[in-house]
């Protein structure tokens, strides 16, 4: 089947300027291959990377090392060397990103953001606001809510919000950080069916899913993350067990595997082949703002 995404031996370290500085590796040896219309999910401990993956995936952090290419504009976009332009047109057209965390914008309602990526793409604003609706109220968020900006909703309906905005365009590659994370039973299974539906079109998907039903139902294989070296900071790298699991499904050609060392690298150990970024924004910030924190470009959703 063809890739949709083509991972090969990513590293990825940050610099931590107000510590030294020192360095720590959030990936390292990272190697994998998504076919359109599977799943791979990203799993793993807090800590371990999952969330770092997925945003060098949507190009918010540069890699250290390595090849990631992604489908776009029938051929690949090597990410580790895509420009800011190439970035934002790859964001425009062919990955939908769903953070953990919705970022809420003041004074712009619900409606308005999730119509947002479909309108972008140069759709009008009248089918934009429709297709908005349709999705809002196949997510149950209550309509007297659509015209209000998120700030004063639940966890769980900022959530649906969310994931109602990251599936609007039908993106050929979703890229999802526990969307079912502060789902009730109900909203779990309606979120499945759509990751379900989205493959069924033909969608490569990479996710992190916490809830293990979910990520059974949807998953076609596992990219299993190690936990930091030895545990955490202060401990040398590079002797972590080594090949994570190999999930991968022989029918759907999916292949992951997560190899070498993960973990923390005192000063001087590791040198970056690029600037980082030192903790520029906060971790749970939304990266699907459209901040590029390594390539220090800002651009509007
Ligand atoms: P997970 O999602 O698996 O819990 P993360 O990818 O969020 O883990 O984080 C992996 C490691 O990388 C953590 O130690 C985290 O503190 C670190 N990290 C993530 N983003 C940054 C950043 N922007 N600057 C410095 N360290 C970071
Ligand atoms: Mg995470």
């Amino acid at each position: 089947m063809r890739p949709a995404v083509k991972a090969e031996n990513l590293k990825k370290s940050f610099t931590l300027h107000h510590q030294g500085p020192a360095f720590i590796t959030a990936l390292s040896g990272v190697s994998f291959l998504v076919p359109f219309g599977s799943c791979l999910a990203v799993n793993g401990p807090s800590g371990c990377g999952k969330s770092t993956l997925l945003r060098c995936l949507y190009g918010n952090y540069r890699l250290t090392e390595g090849s990631l290419r992604v489908s776009h504009g029938g051929g690949f976009l090597e990410m580790s060397e895509a420009s800011e332009r190439e970035i934002m047109d790859f964001r425009r057209h062919s990955v939908s990103y769903v953070s953990q965390f919705l970022r809420v914008i003041p004074r712009v309602p619900a409606l308005e953001i999730v119509a947002e990526p479909l309108i972008t793409l140069g759709r009008s604003r009248e089918e934009g606001l429709e297709r908005a609706r349709e999705a809002l109220s196949r997510l149950s968020v209550p309509e007297k809510l659509w015209k209000l900006p998120p700030l004063t909703f639940s966890g769980g309906e900022r959530q649906r919000v969310n994931i109602a905005r990251g599936l609007i365009k039908d993106p050929p590659l979703l890229l999802l950080d526990e969307p079912t994370a502060s789902l009730d039973r109900k909203n779990r299974e309606i979120v499945t069916e759509l990751i379900i539906g989205a493959k069924k079109r033909g969608a490569a998907v990479v996710g992190v899913f916490h809830d293990r039903e979910v990520r059974e139902r949807v998953a076609d294989g596992v990219l299993e993350l190690l936990p930091p070296a030895g545990g955490g900071r202060g401990f040398e790298p590079g002797h972590a067990e080594p090949g994570g699991a190999d999930h991968g499904t022989p029918a759907s050609g999916l292949a992951a595997r997560a190899t070498s060392e993960q973990g923390w690298a005192p000063r001087g150990q590791i040198e970056p082949k690029k600037a980082e970024s030192g903790m520029a924004e906060p971790k749970d910030a939304d990266p699907a703002s459209g901040e590029i924190e390594d390539l220090k470009i800002s651009a509007g959703r």
